[in-house]
């Protein structure tokens, strides 16, 4: 899918406080490219990257998804734009403790216009895919950080998102179980997704197409020189 960001900005605001989570940033991702978001803590990364995947809403600024203006939805349009179009897969997974793996799994093809069969064979597919099948009965807080991780991305695909954003997907993996979840963000790439990955690490954005480095709310050209 084709995101063109223009101008965007995000103020939050406080009784007492005001931040400006993103000031005027302006990008373009082109259908099919994998694009790593980078910059330190607290620069407006995650703020980004619930824009983009529609979670939350810029204060001013144009945001089009395949040439669709989406940057003043409500909530309720978000959510329906969202539905089998965009896999989220968050930094400290969310997921449910009190369903199974697989209902857990399931949740975005609750709506969608899909057969039980069709929904049960995709969500059997996108654990095997994450060599998570073993784990399909247990709660979330039975598996390590690991398998939560793979569970967390499984349910991003399950839908088969034309677009994927992942906020820190290898941020609470050890290099073996990183370097996995790389591969797989690389084969999700190679069939075709769209990918947007916020990270820390040089090793992982190096999988990606282009990075954008963001610095105190702003797009840098590079970031090292800021650092
Ligand atoms: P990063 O992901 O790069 O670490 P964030 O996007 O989470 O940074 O945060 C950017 C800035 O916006 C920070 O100063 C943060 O404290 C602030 N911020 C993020 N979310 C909120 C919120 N819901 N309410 C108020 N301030 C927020
Ligand atoms: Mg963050």
């Amino acid at each position: 899918m084709r995101l063109q960001v223009k101008n965007l900005s995000k103020v939050f605001r406080t009784d007492t406080l005001q931040t400006n989570a993103l000031s005027n940033v302006t990008f373009d991702i082109a259908d099919g490219d994998f694009v790593a978001i980078m910059g330190p803590s607290g620069c407006g990364k995650s703020t980004l990257l619930n824009i983009l995947g529609l979670l939350d809403n810029p204060t001013s600024g144009s945001y089009l998804i395949d040439g669709t203006e989406v940057a003043n939805l409500r909530e309720s349009g978000r959510t329906d734009f969202r539905k089998g179009r965009i896999g989220f897969v968050f930094q400290s997974f969310n997921l449910i403790d009190t369903m199974s793996i697989y209902d857990n799994i399931m949740l975005p093809l609750n709506n969608l216009p899909l057969s039980r069969t069709e929904k049960r064979t995709r969500v059997d597919e996108a654990m095997k895919r994450m060599g998570i099948s073993h784990r399909s009965g247990h709660r979330p807080q039975q598996l390590s950080g690991g398998q939560q991780q793979r569970a967390a991305i499984a349910r991003a695909i399950v839908s088969k998102p034309g677009l994927i954003l992942a906020d820190e997907p290898t941020g609470n993996l050890d290099s073996t179980n990183g370097a996995e979840v790389m591969a797989l963000l690389d084969e999700l790439h190679r069939d075709g997704a769209t990918i947007v990955m916020v990270t820390h690490s040089q090793k992982d954005a190096a999988h990606a197409d282009r990075i954008i480095n963001l610095f105190d709310g702003q797009l840098v050209e590079n970031l090292n020189d800021k650092l």
